[in-house]
């Protein structure tokens, strides 16, 4: 019987059971694994982490892309930075009003390895019309891009690796630069219950970098252990955090979707009295 050992936490181990390993190499950046499992179907992991999983990616793509999606109203421009399973861009690309997706990945073969062993979670987006892929490093896209966006996604790997640079300060400036007004950033921010310090220090990073409204809200995604998970949002329109469920609805949320709804949305935002304790509001 062989487990695999998620190491992410110094003093908290999640074990995953292995039905069969399908796929394991180092790339040119990280070291990719992906495995058949018992309980959560098929699992993806790069550097001994959990990167999403077949069983339980919805409940993390959804979250990270309809509520900025939906805060925002009308987004037409997207921009994903990380992503490479492709679940944020199959979500973004649910929505109709959307002209382009654009997604930033470092990691070719990320994205390579998903479509073929991970197909269903992203389920043909790469090759929709409005998808553009370009293969670079997310925070060097922040520098020097002259484009703009009305939604930024970042799904990054943990600050480790190649990652560390998409929590820092000088990248969220860039970010913010990026965005059209009105635009939203939402970010993955670890799990505040075992990581309190690294939501706090994205969220200082945020503030620092001159965002007028920065928040974060809380989806729970059984496979990043530790309860709810942490998301950041930040935007210079604060009116976008404070949208209620019915005007949520009647901006026309996709259909089909099995963790978001508005109430979800409005509810996620809603910081638990030992949460607000160890990281503020
Ligand atoms: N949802 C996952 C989580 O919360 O742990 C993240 C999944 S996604 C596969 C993370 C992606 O970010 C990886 O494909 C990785 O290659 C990419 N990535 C890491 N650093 C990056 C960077 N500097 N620029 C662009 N993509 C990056």
């Amino acid at each position: 019987m062989e487990w695999f050992e998620e190491t992410l936490h110094e003093n908290w181990r999640q074990g995953i059971r292995i039905k069969e390993i399908l796929y394991r190499d180092q790339t040119e950046l990280q070291d990719l694994m992906i495995f058949e499992s018992y309980a959560w179907g098929r699992v993806l992991t790069l550097d001994g982490v959990v990167q999403t999983t077949t069983g339980d990616e919805f409940c993390y793509h959804e979250m990270i892309v309809h509520v900025p999606m939906l805060a925002h109203g009308a987004p037409r421009q997207v921009l994903i930075i990380g992503g490479g399973d492709g679940g944020c861009l199959r979500e973004a690309l649910k929505h109709e009003g959307v002209e382009r997706v654009t997604q930033v990945e470092i990691d070719r073969s990320v994205i390579d390895l998903c479509r073929k062993w991970l197909p269903t979670i992203s389920d043909g987006a790469f090759d929709h019309p409005k998808a553009r892929v370009i293969i670079a490093d997310g925070a060097r896209f922040a520098a020097e891009s002259p484009e703009r966006f009305d939604v930024i996604v970042v799904d990054s790997t943990d600050p480790i690796g190649p990652g560390a640079v998409l929590f820092t300060e000088e990248f969220y400036r860039n970010v913010r630069r990026l965005l059209n007004p009105g635009g939203i950033l939402a970010t993955q921010c670890g799990n505040p219950s075992i990581k309190p310090q690294e939501l706090v220090d994205t969220q200082a990073a945020q503030r620092a970098a001159g965002f007028a409204l920065v928040d974060y809200y809380l989806p729970v995604v059984p496979t990043y252990i530790g309860g709810g998970m942490a998301l950041g949002f930040a935007t210079d329109d604060p009116a976008k955090r404070k949208v209620g469920a019915d005007a949520i609805r009647e901006r026309g949320v996709p259909k089909g979707l099995r963790y978001y709804t508005p109430e979800v949305h409005v509810a996620a935002f809603a910081h638990p009295a030992w949460m607000i304790e160890r990281v503020g509001h």
